[in-house]
């Protein structure tokens, strides 16, 4: 079983600036798994904008090509667990042969292996045996290499030792053609100015691109409703908020700070004012409970602090919201105005 999606192919992958260079080495790829200097191929950039897709499709088309090859892909988080049940289960070695043996290894948002030492070491084990024997890895991450975080030095070099390709956000033109092949593949038409208006508004994010078109659609069908500018930016309105209390640590910040009357570079700065050092620290809770981000990325993104920091601000919340009444209500507020 590859657990490949066919439906994530090139030919649903449009091509823009944003995305040539990744796209056109995963093509290079497909075509010589293992045969070129792409190896690995790392494809790196932000939520939503194709990592995914992209490497699905490459395995997708060198099953195509090479329907002989043992392809496989998986996301990291998965591939941890099943490392860790092999532990468990006393079978390792079981584990590590059965990827030993794989021609086209993909492995999905790499990122998550940070901090996890022991599958970083069975990982790095795994990969130099495919790489010496010509096998082809190919990887996905939030982050260039360089911006990894407690990721192992060894690791990290492999992960340079090929190309890493970054998936920016698209512009305008290739939002229109990204939504337009979206209309032609589902059989609907929708006016040209309503299609211009999503993709003028939603920038970063092609999967919210994408939602955004699904709602209008889902409107126009069942309820019958006319796609209009107002309806359409009604949609486009909440796809952005909703998304970005989601995942924003920025939107906590502000939050956080607007809460506590004081500027995020307040929040963000090196005081130890007891108030100051309080906010930073609820920021820091909220960031754990509403995102997905690791500890270190917190830490780096809330004023340049480690993961030990962010650990002990969301030790110090727990604590001091069971003991402190105002605190507590601080949560609390805070809560309701994250909340979605
Ligand atoms: P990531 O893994 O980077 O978070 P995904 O690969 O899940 O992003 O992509 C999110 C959605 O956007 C998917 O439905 C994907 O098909 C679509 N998508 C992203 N980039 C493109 C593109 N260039 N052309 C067509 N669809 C795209
Ligand atoms: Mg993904």
């Amino acid at each position: 079983e590859s657990q490949l999606n066919p439906s994530y192919s090139f030919e649903n992958f449009l091509e823009g600036d944003s995305n040539r260079l990744a796209r056109n080495a995963g093509i290079a790829v497909a075509n010589k798994p293992g045969g070129t200097s792409f190896n690995p191929l790392l494809i790196f950039g932000g939520v939503g904008l194709g990592k995914t897709h992209l490497a699905h499709a490459i395995g997708v088309d060198i099953k195509d090509k090479y329907p002989e090859k043992t392809v496989l892909y998986i996301s990291a988080e998965k591939f941890t667990q099943q490392y860790i049940d092999s532990v468990k289960k006393n079978n390792r070695n079981d584990f590590i042969h059965f990827y030993q043996i794989i021609d086209v290894l993909i492995i999905d948002d790499v990122q998550f292996l940070s901090g996890k030492t022991g599958t970083q070491d069975v990982f790095f084990h795994i990969f130099n045996h495919l790489h010496q024997n010509g096998k082809q890895v190919i990887l996905t991450s939030d982050k260039a290499p360089v911006d990894m975080q407690d990721i192992e030095q060894r690791l990290l070099s492999r992960f340079k030792w090929g190309l890493s390709a970054e998936l920016q956000t698209p512009d305008f033109e290739t939002r229109v053609s990204i939504l337009k092949n979206k209309l032609y593949r589902d059989g609907v038409e929708m006016p040209e100015e309503i299609v211009d208006y999503v993709a003028k508004h939603i920038k970063s994010n092609v999967r919210e691109l994408e939602g955004a078109i699904i709602s209008l659609i889902a409107q126009s069908s069942f309820n019958k409703k006319e796609i209009t500018i107002n309806l359409a930016k009604d949609i486009v309105e909440k796809f952005v908020k909703n998304t970005k209390r989601e995942v924003s640590i920025d939107y906590i910040q502000k939050v956080v700070s607007d809460y506590f009357q004081m500027d995020v570079n307040t929040l963000q700065s090196k005081t130890r004012k007891r108030h100051i050092v309080q906010a930073r620290q609820l920021a820091m809770f909220f960031a754990k409970k509403y995102t997905k981000a690791s500890l270190a990325s917190i830490g780096s993104q809330i004023g340049q602090r480690d993961h030990a920091t962010v650990l002990h601000a969301c030790k110090t919340v727990d604590n001091l919201s069971s003991t402190d009444k105002q605190f507590r209500k601080y949560v609390e507020d805070l809560s309701k105005k994250l909340a979605l």
